[in-house]
């Protein structure tokens, strides 16, 4: 319903004004972070029959990776996510080889607050984006404050040395350069898919998208609400099938978007 609301206002204002609610043209590069190629261990769809995973080829892992999205949108460089930040993390050298240095960035929006996907904002107890906004769902930046700081250390360091920069938002938030908020709640407290123009950045709906994107009733172990993210899957692909969005994702393996 929400998401209805957004396309007719963002309709009406394309009609009536300046268009600052929309975005002309994306540019959308796929930053995969892993260095070495990355399988999801079938264990870790244990609710997948064995014959399933057989018949699919699956048995040695499902392919994946870990990515962030760098998008060139509005005269701005925005980053989703911000992957692990592992030793031979490809994200600050893929930055730099499509001409973005680290200090360029202006805005990264947070999928969720796993550390595959934050790890890579910071380096050294120092910010790695100095001069970016950090967007981030106040439901899910809640809810992981909530718990208890032993569990949360990397998440409250981080937040920490981004503490000047933080934009914390609500779903009926107006966004900067056009960029739309989904609710995708289930694989953490407040998973959040952004659309940009056509596109989805579609966070962790899914693992394994050789398995998921047809048995989406089938979650990886790191969904934290199982039942409520296959309840996500199915709306966000439906969604995307529905109006023609293509949706990216930060394990989907190459060409990292369905
Ligand atoms: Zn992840």
């Amino acid at each position: 319903m929400r998401h209805k609301t957004f396309l007719l206002l963002a309709a009406a204002l394309t009609f009536t004004c300046a268009c600052r609610n929309t975005v002309a043209e994306v540019e959308i590069h796929p930053i995969q972070d892993n260095a070495q190629p990355r399988l999801m261990q079938r264990a870790l769809f244990s609710e997948a029959p064995d014959s399933l995973i057989a018949e699919l080829g699956l048995e040695e892992g499902i392919p994946a990776s870990v990515c962030a999205f760098l998008v060139k949108a509005d005269g701005k460089e925005i980053l989703f996510d911000a992957a692990n930040g592992a030793p031979d993390s490809q994200l600050v050298p893929k930055l730099i080889s499509l001409e973005v240095k680290p200090e360029d960035v202006d805005h990264i929006f947070i999928t969720h607050l796993h550390g595959d996907h934050i790890g890579g904002l910071t380096a050294d107890d120092k910010a790695v984006f100095p001069n970016a906004r950090l967007h981030i769902n106040t439901v899910e930046l809640d809810a992981w404050m909530a718990m208890p700081e032993e569990q949360t250390a990397r998440i409250r360091k981080t937040i920490e040395l981004y503490e000047d920069s933080l934009d914390k938002f609500t779903l009926d938030d107006t966004l900067p350069c056009g960029i739309k908020a989904i609710e995708a709640y289930g694989h953490t407290p407040g998973h959040t898919v952004y659309q940009i123009g056509t596109n989805i950045i579609a966070g962790d709906i899914m693992h394994g998208t050789a398995l998921q994107v047809k048995y989406p009733q089938y979650s990886a172990r790191f969904d934290m609400d199982k039942t409520q993210a296959v309840e996500t899957r199915k709306a966000v692909m439906k969604t995307a099938q529905e109006e023609g969005l293509r949706v990216y994702g930060m394990h989907f393996p190459d060409p990292y978007w369905l």
